[in-house]
Formats: structure tokens, sequence, C-alpha cells
């Protein structure tokens, strides 16, 4: 390990890594050089690639996670009047998808451990609106999906996966993206892959909701001047697929770092965990989560995040604020482990493009911290 002095000296360990390269700029030139730059064949083999990966679903990609959400909510006949049950802890996207496609977000609580929406607490709010339940994969754990599959099946609702921070992550080796009607990731610059900083993708359950995610994507229509429905104008660029390909091809390579990383941290913070100060995250026992954050939760998060920044390592409270309690939907609900995350989370930098010093520098930086 190095020397606090070292620490001081050394250049910022930053919170997102992105590993952007040689290959990625070759193929922004091939698209380049082709003179057809809008949704094209890199779109089609983006999606068909994409698709490998959840079991063969049909795909459709669009130009960002909120799009996804949004789309999948309209192909699946959400709309005014519905209810759509989602965790209050999460990015405000994960509503507001829900509130742009005219249903009311319905706000419960998380589960402690792993931050993903409570079973318990959906069942409790199903009501005879309910037309959905959309769980998130937060911070890349997948939901309790074995669960929640069941409550949907018993009470006819639709599964919606938030799975924008979860790519390649899994549920007892199914997937997320396989368990709902509908599943949207995002390739936003800091998700654990990109399209070149704005993208997604919606991973449908069969050809029919692909085929009006497909409309809802273009204007509605299928072929020219022939506009079946109204629609949006939410496409991907062959641009940007073509960088989402190359990183596809990798995201493997970089999960198998990220969870390498991750285990690092908390062998290493595992022993830091005293008198309450500090908890590491744990992945359930059927879950393959993907790391997209490594969130501890510590009392004293502000003293700790300002010690590890003075230490060279950048931290981020994702999420201070409780969905519900935002001014954009300005909710008074009883939400306890919402509110107890919102107080306690900080992210710790689990990017691929850490180095083993880095990794390093990060557990002692907590442990100096810790003994402040
Ligand atoms: C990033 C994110 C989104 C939205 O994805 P964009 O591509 O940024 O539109 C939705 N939900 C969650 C939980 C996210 O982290």
């Amino acid at each position: 390990m190095t020397s606090p002095l070292e620490q001081v000296n050394a250049e910022s360990i930053p919170l997102a890594g992105l590993l952007i390269g040689e290959e990625e700029r070759t193929a922004i030139g091939r698209v380049l050089a082709s003179g057809m730059l809008a949704q094209g064949p890199e779109v089609a083999a983006f999606e068909a690639e994409f698709s490998r990966h959840v079991w063969g679903r049909p795909c459709v990609a669009v130009n960002s996670g909120t799009s996804g959400l949004l789309l999948g909510l309209l192909a699946i006949g959400i709309r005014p009047g519905d209810e759509v049950i989602v965790p209050s802890f999460s990015f405000a996207a994960t509503a507001n998808a829900v509130a742009l496609s005219g249903a009311r977000p319905v706000f419960v609580d998380i589960e402690p451990t792993h931050f993903c929406i409570d079973p318990a607490a959906v069942l409790a709010a199903i009501g005879e609106h309910t037309a959905a339940i959309m769980p998130v994969h937060l911070y890349g754990h997948p939901a309790a999906m074995d669960r929640l599959t069941e409550i949907a099946r018993t009470h006819g609702l639709d599964l919606v996966e938030d799975a924008t921070q979860a790519h390649l992550a899994s549920l007892d080796n199914q997937p997320v993206g396989t368990f709902g009607s509908v599943a949207a990731f995002s390739f936003y610059a800091t998700k654990n892959m990109t399209t070149g900083g704005e993208g997604g993708l919606v991973v449908c359950a069969d050809e029919l909701i692909a085929r009006r995610v497909r409309l809802l994507r273009n204007q509605g229509m299928d072929r020219r001047n022939t506009n079946e429905i109204v629609g949006y104008n939410a496409r991907m660029t062959d641009l940007q697929a073509a960088i989402g390909r190359v990183q596809l091809r990798r995201l493997p390579e970089w999960t198998a770092a990220r969870r390498r990383n991750a285990k690092f941290l908390t062998a290493g913070l595992q022993q830091l965990v005293h008198q309450d100060r500090l908890l590491v995250p744990q992945a359930a026992p059927s879950a393959q989560p993907v790391w997209h954050q490594y969130t501890v939760r510590a009392q004293q998060r502000h003293q700790l995040a300002a010690t590890l920044a003075g230490l060279g390592v950048q931290t981020r409270i994702y999420y201070p604020t409780p969905i519900h309690r935002l001014p954009a939907f300005d909710l008074h609900l009883d939400l306890p482990q919402t509110a107890a995350a919102a107080r306690e989370v900080l992210s710790l930098p689990v990017h691929p493009a850490l180095s083993i010093a880095n990794r390093e520098r990060i557990v002692s930086a907590v442990a100096q911290a810790l003994t402040e």
C-alpha cells in the first residue's frame, strides 16, 4: 500500500471510468465513410448482438434508457388511469417514464440489504388500478424477480424491468431483461457500457410488443407514409450503434473486472466494519450482480466522503432524495428503508478502469477515514 503522503499527491480516482479505445474510433470511421449515419444496418446488428445476451428476445434500440422505459410501457398498453408500482429509491427517470406514459407511479419501499423494490411492499400496494410492477435492478443488483414474477402472475400484472444499471446481471443464471414483458437498458456515458454518451434498448417478451416499440420509436410508421399510430422519434443512430457493438463485445470482460474489484473492496472493507460505522454491500445468494455502483452505508457519510476526496478518491451519493420527495412528485409517504438508504449510502469507484493500486488506495483511504 502507498503512504498517506503519496495518496494526497496522487491524481484523483474518478467514480466512473470511460473505456473508449481504438476499436470504437475505427467503428465510427467506418460509419462516417459509409455516409449513412442515421438508423440503419449498424443498429440492426447491435440489436441482434444484444439479443444473444437476453435469450434471443427481440431487442429494439432507442435514443435513451428513459425512452426505452416509456416506449416499453406504452407498447404493453399502459395508459392514463393505470398505476405502476415503482421503488422510490432510484433515479428519477424510473418514475418519469411512468408519469410520461400518463399512468401514476405508486412509490413503495425497498429491501434494506440490496436496495431493490421490496416484494412485500409491492403486494401491499396492489389495487384495482394497478397495471404493472416496475422493479429497478439498482446498482447492478437484480431485484427479487422470482417473487415479483409470482406476484405479477397471480395478480395478472405486467412486469417492466428497469435494467438501465444492470447489463449482464442475472438471478439464478437467468439474465435480467428476460423476466418482464419489457425491459429497458441504458447506454448513457457512465453506465456499464455506452453507445457514445446516450442510448438505450428495449428487450421485448414477444414480436408483437417489439413491433409496437419499433412503431413508437419511428413516428408510428413501419413503411414510409403509412403511419399506423402516433409515435416519437426515439431512434438510435448507426454511429451510436457502431460504438455500442464494440462496447458490447468488451462488456463481459469489463463485468468480470467490476466483479473482481467489488470482491477486493469487500475483502478489504469488511475488516473495517465495526460499530456499525460502515456496511459493505452484499449480493443475494442467488444473484450475480454486475456492480454498476459499489455502494456502502455509513452513518457519517459526509465526513467519509470529505476525507476520501482529500485522499484522492471520488465518491457520490446515489440517491440523496427519494423520488417521491423530489419537487416533481412532492409526496409524503412513510418509506422507512428508502429514507434510511437516502441518508446513508455512498458509492465508491468500482469501474473496470481501476488499477490494482487504485483499489488498494480506496481501501486504505476508507480505513484512514474511519480511524479519524
Ligand atoms: C440511467 C437510468 C435511467 C435512464 O437512462 P437514460 O439513458 O439516462 O435515459 C433510468 N433509470 C435508472 C435507474 C437509471 O440509472
